[in-house]
């Protein structure tokens, strides 16, 4: 059950726990592509920095080790609510930066010699029926409301979407070319290396027991440092103090064996763009560079009191499903096999609004809740976080997430209740529309739900 990241990634060397006390200027929880960029933009800006990461398992545990893959420009908090508190302004400067972001990593990559099989595909948004062209369009248009052009979303008739992907069926696309597919462990990896060639110390198999001002308490030592810098996710649900800040939601993937060039001749995706219908329980896929599908989708259910463990990685019946929807939308691979299956919890805030922060008092900083879309947003929490830590008053600093709190999340049962259900609820609408009904009542309520997701 090893995902297909993890055993195409090549040797992973093995880092020392941590044996002792210790001090340091800045400790990380975490060594996910949150701690791993904070650590390395703090050293990019300050390479004085006595920077530790202390990682429960090993780096790239986590979703980061385990994603779809989409270094996007996706950043999940609504533009409404953007707008509401802060002003229109604010959604442009923040939609800006996640395209810059891309431009960012693509270059850190380059200077670090990071090998993760980025590819600048873009994402196609596919409708795969009737109602799903309804949907994207209406986002099309949101796209327009918001002064992004045909530079940044457009839309691709039956044909010109036909001859990019080969899904059946293919009604048009939503087109933006703001993605990169990567391999989400060899960028993990190729982090820790670079943050450790920069003089940081990474330590696995290093659970973090409890943070206090000034220090962190693992079973082996301790470590003490003015900042601390919590960057745990889905994870963070394990600190009596968070335990409603975010609730673990499981996404689940597949992978095919290799394809050969015959298939993808029909199916496409040449630029090896990362794919999506308009369906409201999301699924995602891409093209690896040893040709394969690697897909995946929501639709696990939640486990009560927000739990994280590795036997929710896994569930029969999502897999099965996931499986049906592959070879129903690509009836090329009808005869492949599936190698890989694994999953892993992204972190939801209540409001859906992902956040990052740094507050002096405490010494503590903090970034997360991506709703599933943090390979790209982790490296704009990381440089974020440098400036806010070394005080640095920068256009980073002044956008619209920076300290934002989300409210905290029901008490269970309400809380197993409510995600549940809403979970059930997207599903149906899913049904119902690919049976050509459009459910309305039931979509306007699961707008109010998610806040216009
Ligand atoms: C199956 C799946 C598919 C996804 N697909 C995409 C995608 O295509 N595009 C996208 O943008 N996003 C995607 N995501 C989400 C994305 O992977 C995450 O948003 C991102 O990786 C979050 O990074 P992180 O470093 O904040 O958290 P994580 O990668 O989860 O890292 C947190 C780390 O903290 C460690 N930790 C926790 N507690 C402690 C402790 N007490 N002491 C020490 N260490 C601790 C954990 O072991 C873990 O390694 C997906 C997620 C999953 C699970």
């Amino acid at each position: 059950m090893v995902s297909l990241w993890e055993e195409t990634a090549g040797p992973a060397p093995e880092r020392p726990a941590l044996g002792g006390d210790t001090d340091a200027d800045v400790v990380v929880v975490g060594a996910g592509y949150t701690g791993l960029w904070s650590a390395y933009e703090l050293l990019r800006r300050e390479p004085s920095l006595r920077v530790v990461v202390c990682e429960r398992e090993h780096v790239g545990f986590g979703a980061s080790g385990r994603n779809g893959g989409w270094c996007s420009a996706l950043f999940a908090g609504s533009r409404e609510q953007t707008a509401k508190r802060h002003g229109r302004d604010a959604v442009v400067a923040m939609q800006r930066a996640m395209f810059d972001t891309l431009d960012v990593i693509e270059r850190t990559l380059a200077e670090e010699g990071i090998d993760c099989d980025w590819a600048r595909g873009g994402t196609l948004q596919v409708a795969t029926v009737p109602a799903h062209a309804r949907r994207l369009r209406e986002e099309l248009a949101d796209h327009r409301r918001w002064g992004f052009g045909e530079e940044h979303y457009r839309w691709l008739d039956g044909a010109e979407s036909r001859s990019r992907i080969g899904c059946r069926p293919n009604l048009g696309a939503l087109y933006t070319p703001h993605c990169a597919a990567i391999h989400p462990a060899k960028l993990a990896r190729g982090l820790a290396a670079a943050v450790e060639r920069r003089g940081a110390r990474v330590h696995e198999r290093t659970p973090v027991l409890a943070i206090e001002r000034g220090r962190v308490v693992t079973p082996r030592g301790t470590v003490r440092a003015e900042v601390v810098v919590r960057a745990t996710e889905a994870y963070t649900t394990q600190w009596p103090q968070h335990r409603r800040a975010v609730v673990p939601v499981y996404s689940l993937m597949i992978a095919t064996e290799p394809l050969p060039g015959e298939v993808w001749e029909d199916a496409g995706l040449a630029q090896r763009e990362t794919f999506t219908d308009g369906r409201r329980l999301v699924i995602y896929g891409q093209r690896t560079a040893d040709g394969r599908i690697a897909f995946g989708g929501r639709g696990a259910p939640y486990h009560l009191g927000g739990q994280v463990r590795p036997g929710h990685d896994r569930d029969r019946r999502v897999f099965g499903a996931l499986e049906r929807t592959l070879r129903s939308l690509f009836p090329q691979v009808a005869d492949a096999a599936v190698t890989h299956r694994w999953g892993g919890p992204v972190g939801v805030p209540r409001d859906w609004y992902p956040s990052v922060g740094y507050d002096r008092a405490s010494g503590v900083a903090w970034a997360g809740g991506y709703v599933g879309d943090g390979v790209s947003t982790t490296n704009l929490a990381g440089r974020t976080i440098a400036d806010l830590v070394l005080g640095h008053d920068s256009d980073l600093t002044r956008l619209p997430w920076v300290g934002h709190r989300s409210p905290p999340w029901e008490p269970e049962p309400l809380r197993w209740l409510g995600v549940n259900a809403t979970r059930a609820l997207v599903a149906s609408i899913d049904r119902a529309e690919a049976a050509g009904r459009e459910p309305r009542w039931r979509t306007r309520l699961a707008n109010r739900l998610l806040g216009a997701h």
